[in-house]
Parts: structure tokens; sequence; C-alpha cells
């Protein structure tokens, strides 16, 4: 395969965990590999277009043991350096999120040849199954991707009064933990208490979950609604709007 040979390292987008989200360069890829480096967040359906590469998990969910991001740099380096062809398999988009500039870092500083193949993020993933979009002439000028992770005994530090704009849609990444401070933080700077909220969680896969409520009921129902998989948060006056949501859902209510 001309852009794969060996000694090179791809980052890949595995998408949000439907293999048929996959870009087609992905799984030609997957197949040109051999060895993968896969995150805990790609899913067997993805994997199993993996050929004949050596997969080998490196972590990272939160809470789980996981190979810490210097390790996964040397991984990935030591591989290449040994002639492999190497994947680095990503969920969603590895721009997005995805330590993607640590890693590429690592390789250019050993000399390795990396290039990425963009996926589909988690975002896009969600507006879909909600069939609402993610902008909205009028109401959602602005799409601002976040994430409300804080490092192990540290508090959230988000700039809340930047991100309270009721012509926004926010799209909150690895946030069910923090989703009492940002429905905290969020009104206090001044958005609406009734601002259209939806959560996704394992977005594009069978056990897909959807929930919507409203900033000030996020809390409870981050807590009680969702399961131990992947969630995303939607925040803002777009996802009150469109086809599936348009159906006046309860607060809390599952929409299937
Ligand atoms: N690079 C990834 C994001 C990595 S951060 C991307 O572009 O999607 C990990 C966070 O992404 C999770 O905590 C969750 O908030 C979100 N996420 C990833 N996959 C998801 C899925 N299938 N459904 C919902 N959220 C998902």
């Amino acid at each position: 395969m001309s852009d794969f040979p060996a000694g090179m390292v791809w980052l890949v987008g595995a998408g949000p965990g439907d293999p048929d989200l996959l870009t087609r360069k992905a799984e030609r890829l997957l197949q040109g590999a051999s060895v993968v480096f896969y995150d805990a967040l790609v899913g067997p359906g993805v994997l199993a277009l993996a050929g004949s590469a050596r997969l080998v998990p490196v972590g990272k969910r939160s809470g789980r043991h996981s190979k810490d991001q210097k390790t996964i740099d040397q991984l990935i380096v030591a591989a290449a350096l040994a002639g492999e062809r190497v994947v680095r398999l990503k969920g969603g988009d590895p721009s997005i999120f995805g330590r993607a500039t640590e890693e590429m870092t690592a390789c250019r500083d050993a000399g390795v040849p990396v290039a990425v193949c963009p996926g589909i993020t988690a975002a896009s993933a969600a507006a879909a199954s909600l069939g609402a979009s993610l902008t909205l002439r009028g109401l959602a000028r602005k799409l601002t991707l976040v994430t409300a992770h804080a490092r192990a005994g540290e508090v959230l530090d988000l700039d809340w009064a930047a991100l309270a704009d009721p012509q926004a849609t926010l799209a909150i990444y690895m946030g069910k933990a923090a989703a009492r401070e940002v429905s905290q933080g969020l009104i206090a700077a001044g958005l609406a208490i009734d601002t259209p909220v939806a959560m996704v969680e394992n977005a594009s896969l069978p056990d897909e979950r959807i929930f919507r409520t409203r900033l000030d009921l996020l809390p409870l129902a981050a807590r009680t609604a969702l399961g131990d998989g992947p969630a995303l948060l939607l925040i803002g006056a777009a996802m009150g709007q469109g086809g599936a949501v348009a159906a006046a859902a309860p607060a809390l209510a599952a929409a299937h």
C-alpha cells in the first residue's frame, strides 16, 4: 500500500462505534496494518475489520486501569521503528479530545512518518441519532465542542460566561460526571433553566440510549438515566427542534 509503508504510523478515527460509520480509508488502513493499538472506546465491530493485524488494547476509560499517554507514545514509536505498519485506532475523530498531538509529536521526534485519517466524531453521531441539527439558522449559529473532564483532584475550570451562549449548541464530551457543575455553571452565567438538553449514550451502537431533559434537571437525569457507556451532553435551543426531538418528550423520559 503506497500510503502505508513499513515503519509508518496512522492515527485512525474509528468513528462513534457502528462499523458502518468508519471511512473507507480507515477500513483499508486497518486491513493493511500489522499492529493496531486501540482505545477502550473502540468496539469489537470495528476491530473485526482489522485483517491479520495484532490487536493491542491501550486503555483509556476514565476510572479504569489504562496505560498512560507516555507509554502509549513509546509503544507506537517502538513498533514503527521495528518496521511495523502501525494503526493507532481512536474513538471518533483523532483530532477531537484524542491526544493526537502528543502521539504525532512523539513520532516526529523519533523520525517516524505519521498521518491522520479523520473519523466521525461523537457529536455528529449523537445529532444524527436525535434527528437534530447541531447548528440551526437563527437558533444556533455556533457549535462549541468542550470537554468537562477534570484531572483527578482538580476542579472543573471552564469559562461559563463564554459557554452560556443562547445562540450556541454545546457538545460536552466526558461530561457525565460533571453534569451538576455544568448545569449550575451555565445557569449561574445566565443560560435559561429550560434550555433543552439531550444526552446520548453509546451513540450509533445497538445499546444506544437517548434522554431529553432541560438544563436545570440535567444533574438528576445524568445520575439516574445513564448507564456506564460513553455519553455526550448536547445543550442548546437547537436540541429542542427537529424531527425526533419535536415529539415533546417529557423530561427524563427515554425516547426509545
Ligand atoms: N475523539 C472522540 C472523543 C474522545 S473523548 C470523538 O471524536 O468522538 C471520549 C468522550 O467522547 C466520551 O466520554 C463521550 O463523551 C464521547 N463519546 C465517544 N463515543 C461516544 C458514543 N458512541 N456515544 C456518545 N458519546 C461518545
